[in-house]
């Protein structure tokens, strides 16, 4: 019996041609992006697009640490021995919600996630300057709304 051979399928040819994607550069969160394409025939290029950041963002403003914590927005709380971070948004100000973060560790009230953190892995806590930072600083309007300001990365005081 003359044995059948079996015809492979033909392997469809690979497309090695690279496709280069392009991000235009943000900071850290970018860098999570290019990872996940790591293994893909994607390749990420950075854009740096100052111009358009330019006319979108306005420039942090030079505050002093008093003012800075005065406004309201979205801020971000790190520690520094892990690196965990934290995101939030308040209306109120954001010394208001750092103390409350603070009471939260002090009297081992388990309301707060960053506070949680520190207390489950008996990390201490810091002062608002080293701990928080301002992503965004926002302003209240005439009508009671509020305005976003700027934007930065979190990690970046
Ligand atoms: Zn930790």
């Amino acid at each position: 019996m003359g044995a059948i051979k079996q015809q492979k399928p033909k392997q469809p040819t690979r497309n090695e041609k690279t496709t280069w994607a392009t991000f235009t550069y943000f900071g850290r969160q970018t860098r999570s992006i290019t990872r996940i394409f790591k293994d893909t025939h994607i390749k990420i290029t950075f854009k740096i697009n100052n111009t358009i950041n330019k006319i979108l963002t306005p420039k942090p403003p030079k505050l002093t640490s008093d003012q800075q914590y005065q406004q309201s927005g979205v801020y971000c709380l790190t520690w520094p021995v892990c690196s965990v971070k934290y995101i939030g948004q308040i209306r109120g100000s954001f010394r208001k919600r750092f103390q409350e973060h603070f009471h939260d560790f002090k009297y081992n009230v388990r309301k707060s996630n960053f506070a949680t953190h520190l207390l489950d892995h008996n990390h201490s806590i810091d002062t608002i300057n080293e701990t928080m930072s301002v992503l965004q600083g926002a302003a209240e309007n005439s009508d009671g709304f509020q305005v976003p300001l700027y934007w930065q990365p979190c990690g970046m005081t």
